[in-house]
């Protein structure tokens, strides 16, 4: 009886949610039907995806989702696919779900997550148990963001396995699967993370700052730094925190990666691997002014092209420089525009 009930209610909360935000989710009969048939679950709907959730779920990350998924058709050109995310706490993916969403492509990720990663980064202090608001806060980049890794790898890559060398499984090098990730995260928790980087930059040596901009080749070609941990990880004896199984989108619920990612800063006059990466992500769609930047990039690489020949190729049709000298130069003038001092 109470299950019923709550069933009802769930159902009419969330309809109630698409009428007073009718551009951010679609009305749902889909979610009615889940629903009814998995009582204890919360269920959303964005343009293309099913969201089922064993505890609350705020709307305000089913709109930074779907915000995601626009973001990510926009810079790829390409709409993701549809797909069913189950935000969970250990459970099982539900069994019971109609056939026509079992059939979806599915994300699972721990809804732990953000609370232990939190909890890591006051560096075991006996940190007082994360609020509701800063656990929010967290998930509104991280789930875009984790999202952002499924949705290329959905489109470009259904079949992660087939390339096991990459720290994601892609045909695309690490660089370009974390910067893709990055874009579809929340604006504003992006605009926070920028700040942090940038106020780093500002903090840093000379040193750190020369190597913020220097060599794009490298960053281009350099593993994701969890990759690099990866083998020492596994040996070590914090390997309990270092728990890589998978890398991003296809990751099944990997708590520890935000953790690993944080602490992976490769020290005083280097900045780290990933702050490089999101900011030269801002570069290029800034550059791309709107175009899809990244659905061609992709395009290059799943011709095997390398990212040089893509530039003298298509560079120009984005605003881009053709070689990848140019491309340093403009990289670095674009940079002093927006940071320098
Ligand atoms: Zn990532």
């Amino acid at each position: 009886m109470k299950h019923i009930l709550y069933g009802i209610l769930t159902s009419i909360l969330i309809s109630f949610g698409y009428v007073a935000n009718a551009t951010a989710a679609q009305p749902s009969p889909q979610c009615a039907a889940i629903v009814a048939s998995l009582p204890e679950h919360r269920c959303a709907e964005t343009e293309f995806g099913i969201i089922l959730s064993e505890a609350p779920f705020p709307r305000e990350l089913v709109r930074a989702i779907g915000r995601g998924e626009k973001q990510f058709a926009a810079a790829f050109g390409q709409k993701p696919v549809r797909y069913l995310a189950v935000f969970t706490t250990s459970k099982p993916v539900p069994t019971d779900l109609p056939a026509d969403i079992a059939r979806l492509p599915v994300f699972t990720w721990s809804t732990k997550g953000a609370a232990s990663a939190l909890k890591a980064i006051s560096h075991g202090k006996e940190a007082a148990e994360p609020s509701e608001d800063q656990i929010l806060d967290v998930n509104l980049s991280l789930y875009p963001h984790e999202l952002g890794h499924f949705w290329e790898e959905q489109v470009y890559n259904p079949n992660a396995s087939d390339h096991p060398a990459d720290g994601y499984g892609t045909k695309a090098p690490d660089w370009f699967d974390e910067a893709s990730a990055f874009l579809t995260e929340d604006e504003n928790s992006a605009r926070n993370a920028r700040r942090i980087i940038i106020g780093e930059y500002y903090r840093g040596s000379p040193q750190y700052q020369a190597n913020f901009t220097a060599n794009i080749d490298q960053l281009l070609a350099e593993p994701h730094p969890v990759t690099k941990l990866n083998s020492t990880a596994k040996k070590n004896t914090a390997g309990k925190d270092a728990k890589i199984t998978n890398v991003g989108g296809s990751a099944k619920s990997s708590e520890e990666q935000v953790v690993i990612i944080e602490s992976a800063a490769d020290g005083l006059d280097r900045p780290g691997w990933t702050s490089r990466v999101q900011i030269f992500k801002d570069y290029l769609l800034e550059r791309a002014r709107g175009k899809p930047v990244f659905g061609s990039i992709m395009a290059g690489y799943l011709e095997k092209r390398k990212f040089e020949e893509w530039l003298a190729q298509n560079g120009a049709q984005f605003h881009l420089p053709v070689t990848m000298a140019d491309l340093q130069k403009d990289w670095e003038a674009w940079f002093t525009i927006r940071y320098g001092r």
